[in-house]
């Protein structure tokens, strides 16, 4: 016996013996003395096994005595909650002199257990990770995938809410983009939006210093008076871990679960699902990128054809209740390009889209080249019809935007297609119509109206007048400007605002502007040749034909034909060349300059004053409009704003003023008190033909004149 107990004594593993009816320990080896002992040299023996074993005052209500067999050992697990430790527990019964025992052997399992929870909380990890990246795979609406993730990150840590945040560097803001909430919790996005970065303040330096925000227990660790208190507090968070979201090293979010009653601490999850939601998201916003790409026009940033055919196939019957079309196609396009290039056209396309898109949003596709349609579901009569009237008038407002249009609305619409064709024939009567228009009763198309103006030039059927401009200072000519005119049929002169907008918007105007040049060049070079003094002439050119391509090298050749240098050549452009994308005028305005040609700036103050313009390019004359002159001596604002202009050019090294459309002394003296230095109008005399003006100012031509 004995030697039993010395062997007994030798194991590492705690032995025991107790009586099964008294509970008395009646014999311990060694390691059970050493494990169960509180104090040095402690007698065990003859004490309760529940009393030192499990600290309890009566019989453990899971004791296993009643199971016990002589045969075979009862083998069971339990945690000592006394000890702290989880042991394996192998009990059996022994009789010795008619005495029931308990015979116990409980190995210390502690170590293997944590490696075991270990084990399966690490197969949970890889479990959670897997799931949700087969959630990214899967899912291919990237809400609903990473909301499905959140859920699957909050069950795992029995959170109560798992959420995304995406910070906003340049904005400096943070929003709740994604949440996840446990049955029975209030979701707290809505309320989490546009958060200032400078409140998550200790956040992103936690961030930066440790990988990740831990927070146990929220009233022992962040001030209650702070605003991150207050607000984590309201949410009902107690405690929470928190992993940042990177993006080449930057912090570009967060993802987080609040109270988690599992794993707290362990922010492996919330790093790896951060890293996988990260990649998923860029994927994902390529990928809508791309298919914005594919449905969007990528010069006017319009819906394209894909894009209409896509709305149309997804317009569901209800939608075709209440159902406005509109059908827009762009006059002259084609010639435009032809003409002007490709960059002109563009500008055209770019201004209509802009138009069609602040009025109807999305509803506008480009569906070809030239052609735009507006689908508008769900608007009534008089919401459509006003806005058909603001298109029509906005596009009647921007310079070059010549459309026709077919605008139709229907109560409720069967068949969609059948009702844009519908659109599209009206488009065309319109198109029909604005050509017929445009010709005065006879139907003919575009290249009719150009053969028409170019017999018209050879035939002499358009006439080039001249009115002086005198200088204010002297009273002597200081030039003349060219105006064009054209004979009717009946041998009456029609003004140039008759005919201008229509071979405007037939792009056919550069045909006048250069027959006018041609007539003053060759003046000129009489002038040159025959007269006693010479003065410069402006000519009027369309903003369409400031625009062509290599017109500087064009006018200049024009000059070099009759020998007639730039500098007796005055460019006059109107204030609306606004309208002119601003770096293409500077560089034409440029190269004019350079060539030596004058360039001015007409009708300024006819509509507003663009100052702006003055200081970007280099105009050596700045020509009062006649609306300003007319007013000058009735109405105090035109004379302040007369003698302003005037003071500006005067301060502008350079820039001479001309007032137009003098037509009284009183006027003239006006602006002879304002240092005007130069003055055109029918108080010095009518635009008259170029054969009456050189009869008044050149008389010694008179005798040898053509
Ligand atoms: P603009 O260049 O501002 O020309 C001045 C206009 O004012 C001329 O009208 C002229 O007849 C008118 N005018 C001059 N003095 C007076 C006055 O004392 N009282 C009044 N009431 N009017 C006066 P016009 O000739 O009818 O020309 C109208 C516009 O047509 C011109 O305005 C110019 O923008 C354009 N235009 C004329 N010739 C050409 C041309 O060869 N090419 C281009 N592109 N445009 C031209
Ligand atoms: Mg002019
Ligand atoms: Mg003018």
């Amino acid at each position: 016996m004995t030697e039993l107990f010395a062997i007994l004594n030798e194991l590492e593993d705690i032995i025991y013996v107790s009586d099964i009816e008294t509970y008395e320990l009646l014999f311990l080896n060694a390691a059970a003395v050493k494990t169960l002992s509180q104090k040095e040299g402690d007698a065990l023996v003859g004490r309760k096994c529940y009393e030192v074993l499990q600290g309890k005052t009566s019989p453990c209500e899971f004791c296993t005595n009643k199971f016990l067999l002589r045969e075979n050992f009862y083998t069971w697990e339990y945690t000592n909650l006394k000890y702290e430790r989880h042991f394996l527990v192998k009990d059996k019964l022994l009789v010795w002199k008619n005495r029931k025992m308990r015979f116990e052997i409980a190995i210390d399992i502690t170590e293997r257990q944590k490696e075991k929870e270990q084990i399966e909380h690490d197969l949970k990890t890889q479990s959670v990770i897997v799931e949700s990246l087969q959630i990214l795979d899967q899912e291919h609406n990237l809400e609903q995938a990473i909301e499905k993730i959140m859920g699957t990150l909050g069950r795992h840590h029995m959170a109560d809410r798992g959420y995304v945040f995406e910070f906003d560097e340049k904005e400096g803001l943070a929003n709740n983009t994604y949440e996840w909430c446990a049955n029975g919790i209030a979701p707290q996005k809505q309320t989490l939006q546009r958060v200032p970065l400078q409140d998550m303040h200790r956040w992103l330096s936690t961030f930066r210093q440790k990988g990740e925000m831990l927070i146990q227990s929220l009233p022992k660790e962040v001030d209650a008076s702070s605003a991150e208190y207050q607000t984590l507090h309201a949410q009902g968070i107690e405690s929470l871990m928190a992993a940042p979201i990177m993006d080449e090293g930057q912090i570009v979010g967060c993802l987080g679960v609040d109270n988690p009653r599992y794993a707290f601490g362990d922010t492996l999850l919330l790093k790896s699902v951060g890293y996988f939601i990260k990649s998923y998201m860029e994927k994902q916003r390529t990928k809508t990128y791309l298919e914005k790409l594919s449905l969007t026009d990528s010069l006017t940033g319009l819906g394209n054809r894909n894009k209409y055919i896509a709305a149309l196939r997804k317009m569901t019957a209800d939608e075709t209740h209440d159902f406005g079309v509109a059908f827009i196609d762009i006059n002259g396009l084609k010639a435009a390009n032809d003409a002007f290039g490709h960059d002109y056209g563009d500008q055209i396309l770019v201004k209509i889209a802009n138009i069609l898109h602040d009025i109807f949003g999305g509803d506008a596709f480009r569906t070809g080249g030239d052609e735009f349609i507006i689908l508008c579901p769900g608007l009534s009569k008089e919401e459509f019809t006003e806005k058909a009237h603001l298109l029509r008038r906005k596009l009647a407002e921007t310079p070059d935007c010549h459309v026709s249009c077919g605008i139709a609305w229907e109560k409720s619409v069967e068949d969609i297609e059948a009702f844009i064709k519908y659109a599209d024939e009206l488009m065309y009567i319109e198109k029909q119509s604005y050509y017929k228009n445009t010709l005065g009763k006879r139907a003919l198309h575009h290249s009719s109206i150009m053969e028409e103006t170019l017999r018209g030039l050879e035939h002499g059927e358009f006439l080039v007048h001249f009115q002086p401009k005198i200088s204010l200072k002297s009273g002597e000519l200081g030039g003349a400007e060219a105006l064009i005119r054209k004979l009717d049929h009946n041998g009456d002169l029609v003004p140039p605002m008759k005919f201008i907008p229509l071979l405007e918007s037939e792009l056919l105007i550069r045909h006048i502007d250069f027959f006018v040049l041609h007539q003053v060049c060759r003046t000129i070079k009489r002038w040159r040749t025959h007269a006693a003094k010479t003065v410069p002439v402006s000519v009027n050119l369309s903003r369409l034909t400031l625009m062509e391509h290599n017109i500087v090298e064009k006018l200049s050749s024009v000059c070099a034909l009759y020998d007639v240098p730039c500098n007796l050549i005055d460019i006059e452009v109107t204030e609306s060349i606004g309208a002119i994308n601003p770096e293409s005028l500077k560089v034409v305005s440029y190269k004019l300059r350079k060539e030596g040609f004058s360039l001015s700036l007409d009708d300024f103050g006819s509509k507003y004053c663009n100052f702006s313009i003055l200081a970007n390019i280099e105009f050596t004359c700045l020509k009062l409009d006649k609306s300003l002159i007319a007013s000058l001596c009735i109405n105090n604002r035109s004379r302040m704003v007369a003698k302003h202009c005037i003071q500006l050019c005067m301060d502008i090294e350079g820039i001479s003023s001309v007032a137009e459309g003098i037509e009284s002394e009183q006027q003239l003296n006006l602006l002879k008190i304002y240092n005007c230095d130069y003055g055109q109008g029918y108080y010095f005399s009518k635009p008259i033909s170029i054969y009456d003006f050189e009869q008044r100012y050149f008389p010694e031509l008179r005798s040898d004149f053509h």
